[in-house]
C-alpha cells in the first residue's frame, strides 16, 4: 500500500528560449496525471493559444481585480504584460495528491518561495527547478530561430535573460535543455525521485 501524500508543485523557470513550454508540453503529454497551472495574463493570444488551455486570457481590469481579491498566489509584470497564478490553480489539487506543473518567470518563482515561509503546505509541496540553456549564444541563437518575435522584442528578452541566468542557484535544481528528449526524460527522473521525499507524506499511522 502507497502511504498517502500530498502533490508536488513543480514550478519550473528559466529565461524565455530556454524551451520551458516545449518541455512542459511533452511532460504533459506523457503523464496525462500531470496537471498544468494554467495563469493569467493580459497578453494578447499567439496563434493557436487557446483560452483556459494555455492560459487565462483576461484584461488588466479582471487582472487587477484577481489581485484585490486575493486570487494569486504571486503575480508579475513580465516583458510588459501581466501574469498571475491563482491558487486555485495548486493548493486543491496538491491536496489531493495530485502533482501540478508551474511554467513562470524567476520573480514569480521567488514570490512563491517567500509565501512558502508563512504557508507550510506551500513549504512541503514546491521545489523550483531552474530549466536553463546550454549557454548564452545558444539561448539567443534558439531565441532568433523561432521568427515569432521583433527584432526590439528579442533583445528585451535577451536583455532579461541575463539577469535571470545570474538566479539558477537559487533554485532546488538546475535541468539544463541540450536536447529536448533528453530534458523530458530528466525530469521524469527527478519528478520520480522527488515522490520518494518523506516531506509530503502524511502522518496518518503509516506504520501503525
Ligand atoms: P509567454 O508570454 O512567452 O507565454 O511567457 C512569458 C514569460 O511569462 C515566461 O517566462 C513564462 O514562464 C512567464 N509566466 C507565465 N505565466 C506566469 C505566471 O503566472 N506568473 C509569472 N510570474 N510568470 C509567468
Amino acid at each position: 500500500m502507497k502511504p498517502p501524500r500530498l502533490g508536488i508543485a513543480i514550478i519550473l523557470s528559466g529565461p524565455s528560449g530556454a524551451g520551458k513550454s516545449t518541455v512542459t508540453n511533452l511532460l504533459r503529454q506523457r503523464n496525462p496525471d500531470l496537471c498544468f497551472s494554467v495563469s493569467c495574463t493580459t497578453r494578447e493570444p499567439r496563434n493557436g493559444e487557446v483560452d483556459g488551455k494555455d492560459y487565462y486570457f483576461i484584461d488588466k481590469k479582471d487582472f487587477q481585480r484577481n489581485i484585490r481579491d486575493n486570487e494569486f498566489i504571486e503575480h508579475a509584470e513580465v516583458h510588459g504584460n501581466f501574469y498571475g497564478t491563482l491558487k486555485s490553480e495548486i493548493i486543491e489539487r496538491v491536496r489531493a495528491g495530485k502533482d501540478v506543473i508551474l511554467d513562470i518567470d524567476v520573480q514569480g518563482a521567488f514570490q512563491i518561495r517567500k509565501c512558502s515561509k508563512q504557508y507550510s503546505l506551500l513549504a512541503r509541496c514546491t521545489e523550483l527547478v531552474f530549466l536553463g540553456p546550454p549557454s548564452f549564444d545558444e539561448l539567443e541563437r534558439r531565441l532568433r530561430g523561432r521568427k515569432t518575435e521583433k527584432e526590439d522584442v528579442i533583445r528585451k528578452r535577451l536583455e532579461t535573460a541575463k539577469l535571470e541566468l545570474d538566479h539558477w542557484r537559487d533554485y532546488d535544481y538546475l535541468v539544463i535543455n541540450k536536447e529536448v528528449e533528453q530534458t523530458v526524460k530528466d525530469m521524469e527522473t527527478l519528478i520520480d525521485i522527488l515522490h520518494k521525499s518523506t516531506k509530503r507524506l502524511e502522518d496518518s499511522g503509516f506504520y501503525t
